[in-house]
């Protein structure tokens, strides 16, 4: 049924999001940029700018909602994404949350507990982010490669008391297609149901019996990097993508980018024949190359619609 959430321009019905992009930024910026006096002045117009333009861009190719699941210390900027979202006509969701440990403004936060953070997080989906009156409508929490840290872990706790408190959802990020199962096993020791959960990231494995160790649960993954080619190539993306499809998952699957339209600061610092592999990093890309591509492999358009339209809509309804 039809559910009203937050948007950071006010209030929308489940069954007007539509064509919704999952994993999209407007703004990062590593904790510290601005003590960077020899890093490109930000421009807040220029920026904008940029930002609409991409707006309006996906606004053309169909797109009506984009989350951008920035979290709290990493430059989120909810104030930008309404005015992004009033120039442009596109919906945006913003979330509520603590990135991993070891990119994450982490000191004040290591000091809290998980009740102390809950609490934060419920106040931002309830009562709005600072004085903006500007309310998230889901939950963000992370993880780094390979092992969960007890700062990771209590953020994640507290993601899952916020969540259970709100009834809103929960949005991951993972590295390298690990610990996707373990965030599962402490939500699932919080009591969170799985069918509110995205393991975001989870296409940077190609290791099917990962994807199906999670997918069996209930969960959403998030195939939510294409274009990002120097972590995990697109083609094995895809691959897995095209396998978990032809065997009927694709009630729970979400295809974004992660892309970034203005990174702050100094930028990625990657060198050009990285810069090179990153060409299709933009949000239009899943629509100009890569669901082309799955038409070509026989997928049908109603399993598109599926994750495109209804999945999006499903998570927040449920
Ligand atoms: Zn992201």
């Amino acid at each position: 049924m039809a559910k009203t959430i937050n948007t950071v321009t006010g209030t929308i019905s489940t069954d007007k999001l539509g064509v919704t992009l999952m994993h999209e930024h407007l703004l990062v910026g590593w904790a510290g940029w601005e003590l960077d006096c020899k890093a490109p002045r930000f421009d807040r117009k220029v920026a904008m700018r940029g930002a609409v333009d991409r707006l309006k861009e996906l606004k053309d190719l169909g797109v009506n909602t984009f989350l951008d699941p920035c979290p709290n210390d990493i430059g989120r900027d909810v104030v930008f994404m309404a005015e992004a979202a009033d120039q442009s006509g596109m919906n945006i969701i913003c979330t509520t949350g603590l990135y991993k440990e070891d990119l994450g403004n982490t000191v004040y936060m290591k000091q809290r507990s998980a009740d102390e953070i809950a609490e934060i997080y419920v106040t931002e989906l309830t009562e709005g982010i600072g004085e903006t009156g500007i309310k998230a409508s889901l939950i963000k929490a992370a993880t780094g490669k390979d092992h969960i840290t007890e700062y990771e872990e209590k953020c994640l706790r507290a993601a899952a008391r916020a969540a259970k408190k709100t009834g809103v959802p929960i949005t991951t990020h993972t590295d390298d297609g690990t610990m996707g199962p373990e965030q599962l096993d402490i939500f699932e020791s919080e009591g969170v149901d799985f069918k509110k959960v995205i393991i975001g990231h989870s296409c940077g494995s190609a290791n099917l019996a990962y994807h199906t160790r999670m997918l069996d649960r209930g969960c959403y993954l998030g195939f939510d990097r294409f274009g990002l080619d120097f972590l995990h190539p697109d083609r094995l993306r895809l691959a897995s993508l095209i396998g978990l499809l032809g065997v009927g998952f694709e009630k729970q699957i979400v295809l974004s980018h992660d892309s970034v339209a203005c990174i702050l600061g100094r930028g990625l610092g990657l060198p050009p024949e990285v810069m090179e592999l990153i060409k299709n990093w933009k949000p239009t890309h899943i629509f100009k190359n890569i669901l082309p591509k799955l038409r070509e492999a026989g997928v049908p358009e109603q399993k598109i619609n599926t994750m495109m339209v209804e999945n999006p809509r499903r998570y927040f309804e449920a």
